[in-house]
């Protein structure tokens, strides 16, 4: 699903957030050391190989909702933006800092002259956000960032299952719906 919003694409699909080969800038959802872990994190960093460790030790740790950036190493892309989201029921408020991983890396991509990124749905696998307030936070976030973009022209979101992308076209539609 494509829907173009101020002249700034954005994409929902299936997808692996590893193999996303004409993206510049993959988005990680990140652990506060920055290592390899699993989910997005285990597949970023094997994809990337063991010189993004490297690359992101002096960088960690990092806080909920913050967002750093590196090189992409072995990925097909030229950057990754690491970004820890909240723990459900732990680091709060959540939607607070959830909508802060995504507006400080749309933030850094503007910065890098980033002219397309894709997202996972950050939190939403071992850090227990559900999944349709998650989703509510990351499109709300993004549709109302996309004013401000200027190098930024596609932001994709990569979803690992068919039912998570379900209910972030579900969520997308209701909030277009409203308001554009
Ligand atoms: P967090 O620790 O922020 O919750 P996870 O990596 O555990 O991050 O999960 C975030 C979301 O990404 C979950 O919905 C999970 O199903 C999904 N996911 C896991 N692996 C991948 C992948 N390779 N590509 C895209 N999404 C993935």
């Amino acid at each position: 699903m494509e829907h173009t919003i101020k002249g700034v694409s954005i994409e929902l699909m299936r997808g692996d957030i590893a193999s996303q080969e004409d993206i510049s800038t993959v988005v990680n959802a990140a652990n506060a050391e920055l290592r390899i872990g699993g989910g997005v994190a285990g597949a970023i960093h094997r994809g990337a190989g063991p010189g993004l460790e490297e690359e992101c030790r002096p960088l960690a740790p990092i806080r909920p909702g913050e967002a750093v950036i590196t090189g992409a190493h072995n990925l097909p892309n030229k950057y990754v933006i690491h970004c820890l989201g909240p723990v459900y029921g732990v680091d709060k408020p959540e939607d607070k800092l959830l909508e802060n991983c995504y507006r400080n890396a749309l933030q850094l991509a503007e910065e890098y002259g980033i002219d397309s990124i894709a997202f996972p749905a950050i939190s939403t696998g071992a850090f227990g956000f559900p999944l349709e307030p998650a989703a509510e936070v990351a499109l709300h976030t993004v549709i109302t960032e996309v004013k401000k973009l200027k190098s930024v022209k596609l932001i994709r979101f990569v979803l690992f299952s068919e039912k998570d992308l379900e209910m972030h076209k579900k969520v997308f539609h209701a909030i277009v719906g409203k308001s554009h």
